[in-house]
């Protein structure tokens, strides 16, 4: 009996898909493109997500710590939406990258409810992979432990500022706690009293008293006395308020 050799060599670049019997020049574990693109889910994302921001300085908490939210609610929203999916994609999914849309915003008791939708894409065995994912999150407003520090008035410095151009030095002086504020949220400023001579400041951290008044010394020349003074005890270790005199 003849063999059908004829037809194999006619078919002898196709292969079948065991699942749906395609023909196709390329198998992926047996699976033509689609059927093995459509047994893939390689991203996945809780149904919701529950986020607290303070809103005084504008930092969410993240596994343990406080983390920039960025400058503006909706950059912030895309943020946690894209590192929340990321976090949940398979290591299969090469170069992934995820679009964020907001569908609806409410306010939900004291925070607010924004349903997202994320568009992960990436490639897997070489393939263009898409994926929608839905959630929504939760964000809960709160005051982090600096800005409530903050509102209480807590200070661990006092910087006496004299200068016989107190305008111009104060301008400085302002911008360089500004520019601390931005990585440190304890470098804040409490109290300013105008003084005999210049300006006395409570900052609410003594390592920002500290640094500002190195900025002083080597772009002004300016002299600097540092003392502290015993001001009470907290869990056996004795607490220190140091006051920084700059003098330019
Ligand atoms: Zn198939
Ligand atoms: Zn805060």
């Amino acid at each position: 009996m003849r063999r059908s050799i004829g037809y194999r060599c006619a078919m002898s670049s196709g292969r079948f898909c065991y699942l749906c019997g395609a023909v196709t020049e390329e198998l992926f574990h047996g699976l033509c493109s689609p059927c093995f693109l459509g047994e893939k889910e390689l991203a996945s994302i809780p149904p919701r997500i529950s986020v607290s921001l303070c809103r005084g300085c504008f930092r969410y908490y993240s596994s343990g710590s406080w983390v920039d939210g960025g400058e503006s609610l909706t950059g912030f929203v895309e943020t946690v939406g894209r590192k929340e999916a990321l976090s949940h994609v398979s290591k299969e999914l090469k170069d992934p990258s995820v679009d964020v849309e907001i569908k609806d915003i409410k306010e939900k008791g004291k925070g607010l409810s924004v349903e997202l939708e994320l568009r992960v894409s990436g490639t897997t065995s070489g393939l263009e992979y898409r994926q929608t994912l839905n959630t929504v999150l939760q964000i809960k407003n709160v005051t982090c432990p600096d800005c409530s520090r903050r509102s209480g008035g807590y200070y661990e410095a006092i910087v006496q500022l004299r200068s016989e151009h107190l305008d111009d030095t104060v301008t400085k002086f302002h911008e360089q706690i500004g520019r601390l504020y931005a990585r440190d949220k304890q470098a804040f400023i409490v109290g300013e009293t105008l003084v005999k001579g210049g300006v006395d400041f409570k900052l609410g951290s003594a390592k920002a008293a500290k640094t500002v008044a190195t900025y002083f010394k080597s772009h002004y020349k300016a002299v600097i006395k540092e003392t502290a003074s015993l001001v009470g005890r907290k869990e056996g270790n004795d607490i220190y308020r140091i006051t920084v005199l700059i003098r330019i």
